[in-house]
């Protein structure tokens, strides 16, 4: 109450010499006495308070500056006075608007520090646009003064005049700014805030006034008094909690087009009246296009980065197609739209071994070769993106299942154009496909990311079966419950020592070409599943090495195939037991150094290491060369044979064969098949059986089935076959009786090991 009192009394103080008390040091000496309680005031809020403490100081800055002003009038004044001389007001009044200008710029910040301890959302602080903005509204002032009939331009000292009219647009910005504020910040309902704008208000009116000449200089000085006494005043007012807004860049935008507007307004106004009194308007409008004309080139750049990073944001780098984001957006707008869509998922087969073999340039250049050869068969208003790795993925609307498979081939086809290149020989890729599902299906609509995952399952079931295409249905999924449930029965069997009684070990023999004799056995893993019967590796190995117990599994056919052929058997009567055997290392395998802990077990055991061989697959070497030299060496380095399996599947070449201590080659089925055909496919095993064997390997040839075959092999010098025709995997109570029917030559009795083994 008291503090109100006393501004009541400063407010009164500050106006008294506008209206008219005589003398100048009086008039003076009343203002500063006005000021100063305002000041006052103002620094006290700015210590007492928390929160807008910085507010307060810059506001309590704009009061002392115009406090000094008015004090350096007073000064003036005293002098004056003293000496006994007049009109020595000038330059106290040149030094009192100075900082009346300075003061609204202190204001300013202080206004934009109130709407940042409020808000973060936005801030109204731009002062190319305020400062044009100011430009154009102090160019108007001069248009209308100059308008105005009998222009008093030439009854005011022309420094005068700018002075009031450069204040009067400061103003004109600052009333902007407190107004912007107030929505901004959600100040709409805080008193204090329009308390300062009436303030305002007041105070650019008497500045009009004056530069217009119907008040008397005084009023000027008066007002910027009054308005730090107004200023003051707000601080005692209570506060209102506010509620910040969400502001949009919109409201300045358009402000930057009205202060272009009407720049370019005043300047065609200002050339229809006569030049000699229109020049400051043209040079304060001209500015102000100058200026606001660089904030809207800055804007348009700002929008054009904002809209290249959006558009970035929804592209894949390597290959320009849309990414995963891009093609997610899509999927659900078009599902949303309930618009008939197909989504197509498409994975290049075995493209790690790409980037492992040839590196990463290579591998990615063979993406975007692939991107641009789906892009040239995707039709237009399709959506083609890669989701990441050697992923993509299509959305094409509207199509039924026979075109969706047709065309699924193509896109499969097209993939298989971007290989062979830079060596890395034809790439392919099993695609999936997920339609929109019938009204009646009793699972509902689909949305996209259930319609992506279809996809998905599908394409999975494609490359788990060797497909190209696969289409989703129902069955994917019963599929994938049923592999849940095997991974779970895997596991199960695993923890409770069970699998030594549900796995078994099949043996299929392996001939010397020459001889006919029984060579060797390799060993292949079965599962005598509880619910499905006896299973082939192919159905369950994957899940193994997914549930951890590739480990686990390897040591079991390790044992029972050393078991087996071990000295004394089951199958010794015959001499089967006295074979080399073969026995399947899988990925984990090679990477595990417990493999070594087991072989020297075994080798503790009595072992003859020179009766076992190791079968590594060539893709499973190519993977991780430098480990897998090291593993190799470790395995050779024991005595144990080294097999690479499947060999010409892969993308290794011949010379690698001598970085790698391998006993034996073994030529892959693929091969096999296509040898009594394919004039070319006999060149390259010929070419090969003469390296193996200039390196010291056995070369043994897997998948043979029928004479034909076996003689073109004999042909090529082949040292070992093994295959349907011989015999198929047998379980291990059936080999001595398939040894005793053969009617070739009686086994040999010693060992066939490697020939040439080095
Ligand atoms: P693989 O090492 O290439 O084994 C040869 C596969 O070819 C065997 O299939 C065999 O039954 C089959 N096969 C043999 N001769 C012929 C033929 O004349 N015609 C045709 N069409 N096929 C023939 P299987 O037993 O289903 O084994 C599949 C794969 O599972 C094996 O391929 C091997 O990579 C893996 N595997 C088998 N047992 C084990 C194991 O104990 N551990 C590991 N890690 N993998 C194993
Ligand atoms: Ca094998
Ligand atoms: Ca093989």
């Amino acid at each position: 109450m008291l503090l109100r009192s006393v501004l009541l009394v400063s407010a009164v103080l500050v106006l008294l010499p506008a209206t008219g008390v005589p003398g100048d040091l009086a008039s003076a000496g009343s203002r500063l006495a006005g000021v100063s309680f305002a000041v006052a005031v103002l620094r006290r809020k700015a210590r007492t308070t928390e929160e807008e403490r910085t507010v307060w100081r810059w506001l309590a800055r704009a009061a002392a500056v115009v406090w000094a002003g008015t004090v350096a009038q007073f000064g003036v004044s005293a002098v004056a006075g003293a000496s006994g001389r007049a009109g020595l007001e000038l330059p106290g009044d040149v030094v009192l608007s100075a900082s009346c200008l300075l003061a609204c710029v202190l204001v300013y910040q202080g206004l934009i520090v109130w709407n940042r301890t409020s808000t973060r959302l936005a801030d109204p602080g731009d002062w190319l646009n305020g400062i044009s903005a100011g430009l154009a509204v102090s160019a108007l002032l001069h248009l209308v003064i100059v308008w105005r009939p009998g222009g008093h331009e030439r009854t005011l000292p022309w420094w005068v005049l700018e002075m009031s009219v450069a204040r009067s647009s400061a103003l004109f910005i600052v009333l902007g700014t407190t107004l912007t504020v107030a929505v901004m910040a959600g100040l709409v309902r805080d008193p204090r805030i329009w308390v300062i704008a009436l303030g305002v208000v007041f105070l650019m009116a008497v500045e009009v006034a004056t530069a217009f000449g119907v008040l008397r200089g005084g009023w000027s000085s008066s007002g910027w008094g009054l308005f730090c006494v107004v200023v003051a005043w707000a601080s005692t007012v209570r506060a209102r909690p506010v509620r910040p807004q969400e502001a949009t860049t919109q409201s300045l935008t358009i402000g930057t087009f009205v202060v272009l507007l009407a720049s370019v307004a005043i300047i065609l106004l200002a050339t229809r009246l006569p030049p000699q009194s229109t020049g400051v308007a043209v040079i304060c409008g001209g500015l102000a296009v100058v200026g606001v004309s660089t904030r809207v080139v800055r804007l348009v750049s700002d929008l054009s980065t904002l809209a290249q990073t959006r558009q970035d944001a929804l592209t894949d780098d390597l290959t320009g197609l849309a990414n995963r984001r891009a093609f997610g957006q899509q999927l659900d707008l078009a599902a949303e739209g309930g618009d008939d869509v197909a989504v197509y998922l498409l994975d290049l087969d075995r493209f790690k071994e790409v980037n492992d073999r040839f590196g990463h340039a290579v591998g990615d250049r063979l993406l975007q070769r692939t991107a641009g050869r789906l892009a040239a068969v995707v039709p237009a208003g399709a959506v083609l993106a890669r989701l990441g790795g050697d992923e993509f993925a299509l959305l094409l609307p509207g199509a039924d299942a026979v075109g969706a498979v047709r065309f699924a081939h193509e896109l499969a086809a097209a993939v298989q154009g971007a290989g062979g290149v830079e060596g890395t020989g034809q790439v392919s890729a099993s695609v999936g496909i997920a339609l929109p599902t019938r009204a009646d299906d009793p699972a509902g609509t689909p949305d996209g990311g259930e319609l992506l995952r279809r996809a998905d399952a599908a394409m999975y079931q494609a490359k788990s079966t060797g497909e190209v295409v696969r289409l989703y249905d129902d069955a994917i999924d019963r599929a994938g419950r049923e592999e849940a449930l095997m991974a779970d029965e895997l596991s199960c069997a695993f923890a409770t020592g069970d699998a030594s009684r549900q796995f078994r070990v099949h043996y299929q023999p392996q001939l010397d070409l020459s001889s006919g004799a029984v060579a060797g056995v390799e060993a292949l893993v079965r599962w005598q599943h509880p619910r499905l019967g006896l299973l082939a590796p192919a159905a369950f190995l994957d899940l193994v090495e997914r549930g951890g117990h590739m480990a686990d599994l390897t040591e079991f056919v390790l044992r029972e195939a050393t078991a087996a052929t071990g000295p004394r058997t089951s199958w010794s009567p015959v001499g089967a037991n006295d074979v080399r055997v073969a026995v399947n290392l899988s990925a984990s395998s090679l990477a595990d150094p417990g493999l070594l802990v087991l072989l020297d077990e075994l080798l503790a055991e009595g072992l003859d290491p020179t009766a076992v061989v190791l079968e590594v697959t060539e893709t499973l070497l190519m993977s991780n060369p430098e480990q897998a030299v090291e593993m190799t060496r470790e395995i050779r380095h024991r005595g144990f044979g080294l097999s690479i399996d499947d060999y010409g599947t892969g993308y290794s070449s011949l010379s690698y064969l001598v970085d790698l201590p391998a006993t034996e080659v073994k030529l892959d089925r693929s091969f096999t098949v296509r040898l009594s055909g394919d004039d070319r496919v006999r060149q390259i095993v010929a070419g090969t059986v003469e390296l193996a064997h200039r390196l010291g390997l056995r070369v043994v040839a897997e998948g043979v089935e029928d004479e034909a075959t076996l003689e073109v092999l004999r042909s090529l010098g082949i040292d070992e076959t093994q295959g349907y025709l011989h015999s198929r995997p047998l379980a291990p109570a059936d080999v001595p009786a398939w040894v005793r029917g053969r009617s070739a030559p009686a086994l040999s009795g010693g060992r066939s090991r490697s020939a040439t083994a080095p």
